[in-house]
């Protein structure tokens, strides 16, 4: 089995007019799971696809392995690639579909052939489905035979581009698991693409953002939510998605529409070591947003909106001044709609971006991915 790397990757199209990937760079290690996040047209497909071959590469390079892929054909790069439309042969049975990739490619006995098919059927729950073809079968079934069909390759790399797009959503959480102790079971490199931060979130080693086609983050999940790289990072990953608040900072104080925020010291070295300007934008998660007691230190004033139940927790949707503020809150703890509250949050618990380049202020050196100056461009 492989990693992958990509070094410097770029496509464009239309004579470079159009930029889908910009001077891509990472390092997949041998059996990692990642998944590729981010807006639709960021670029993850094309990322993905010149992956399998299926595109050719504008400048850089791809390594499986220890091979330059740039110019191996599709079919001898030793990867499988799932679709979201499955891309079934609709005349063909179960069985027929799992093997013709098989038979086609390599030169391998039927009787290996037929058993690494039903090997694989065991894998996916779909032995008894061997003999039907695909428009008998429900969504669900569907997609186990894209998946088996990548599976009998038995691939240095899956390559897996939304497919679990057209599932109902509880299906999908069901393949969610299934994908997952799949991917531990054959141990095998495994690039994911999903616009689905959630699906992102709960099934890979690292979590990698892109935002037009430039890389935002690299991380496991916990660090992309807990020390995200910048705006864009901290306003995509995690739902609802996390509070800002425009300031500007004076005196260690950060001063905006409705709010004081005072910095602990330690933190105002580090936002001024690094800040572009005055402009500041505090960023705080619902979930670690509370309703104050009145004793609480720099607690803020509000009033709230709407007042939404999702059955464990309620959504409070406030007004400070006349910034909209989500928090989320435990189910008992239910302001009537109009109420005056006062909200406070740990001081551990605040994000605080430079209003020019977006950059989180506060993350160490080691989480970001570019220098501010070049984020700025
Ligand atoms: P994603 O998968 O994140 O939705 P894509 O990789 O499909 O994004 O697309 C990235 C960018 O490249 C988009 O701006 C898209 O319009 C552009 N693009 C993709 N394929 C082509 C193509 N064949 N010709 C021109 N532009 C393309």
């Amino acid at each position: 089995m492989s990693g992958v790397s990509f070094t410097d990757v770029r496509k464009t199209y239309s004579d470079g007019t159009i930029v889908a990937v910009d001077d891509f760079n990472l390092e997949i290690a041998d059996g990692e799971f990642v998944s590729i996040v981010g807006p639709s047209g960021s670029g993850k497909s094309t990322l993905l696809r010149m992956v399998a071959g299926l595109e050719g590469i504008s400048g850089g390079e791809i390594r499986i392995g220890d091979r330059v892929v740039n110019d191996v054909a599709p079919q001898n790069r030793g990867v499988a690639m799932v679709f979201q439309n499955y891309a079934l042969y609709p005349h063909m049975s179960v069985r027929k579909n799992m093997s013709y990739g098989l038979k086609l490619t390599t030169d391998l006995p039927k009787s290996e052939i037929d058993s690494r098919v039903e090997e694989a059927a065991r894998m996916m729950g779909i032995e008894g489905m061997l003999e039907k073809r695909p428009g008998n079968l429900s969504g669900g079934q569907q997609q186990r035979v894209a998946t088996g069909r990548a599976i009998v390759r038995e691939p240095e790399v899956f390559l897996m581009d939304e497919p679990l797009s057209n599932l109902d959503a509880k299906l999908r959480l069901h393949m969610r698991t299934e994908l997952q102790r799949i991917q531990e079971e054959l141990d095998t490199t495994t690039i994911y693409v999903t616009h689905d931060q959630e699906e992102a979130m709960t099934m890979s080693d690292r979590v990698v953002v892109l935002a037009d086609g430039q890389l935002q983050q690299v991380a496991p999940p916990e660090e992309v939510y807990d020390n995200p790289a910048n705006r864009f990072v901290a306003e995509f990953i995690g739902s609802p998605t996390m509070n800002f608040f425009d300031g500007v900072l004076g005196g260690g104080t950060l001063v905006g529409e409705g709010f004081r925020y005072e910095l602990p010291p330690d933190r105002v070295d580090r936002v001024e070591e690094r800040r572009t300007g005055d402009h500041l934008v505090l960023g705080v998660r619902p979930e670690r947003i509370r309703l104050a007691e009145p004793d609480d230190r720099d607690s803020i004033p509000a009033v709230v909106d709407v007042v939404e139940p999702i059955g464990s927790d309620n959504y409070v949707y406030l007004l400070i001044d006349d910034v909209e503020c989500t928090i989320r809150v435990p189910s008992d703890v239910r302001p009537t709609e109009g109420d005056r509250v006062r909200i406070a949050f740990d001081d551990s618990d605040v994000h605080v971006f430079d209003g020019e380049t977006e950059e989180n202020l506060l993350v160490s050196a080691e989480h970001r991915i570019r220098e501010p100056s070049k984020a700025a461009q």
